[in-house]
């Protein structure tokens, strides 16, 4: 119910997970702090610690 996206696009929940704890909403995505980090890893993306 609280977590129903509306039309306009913007979101506040983590776009892997869906959690909205701990978001981070750098470079245009959102996902939560535990998601960033293997994404991040993911993208090699060694310097964003
Ligand atoms: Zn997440």
């Amino acid at each position: 119910m609280t977590t129903k996206p509306d039309q306009t696009g913007i979101k506040h929940e983590c776009n892997r997970c869906g959690r909205e704890e701990g978001l981070v909403s750098r470079y245009d995505i959102y996902l939560c702090r535990q998601c960033f980090r293997e994404v991040a890893r993911d993208m090699g993306a060694k310097k964003y610690s």
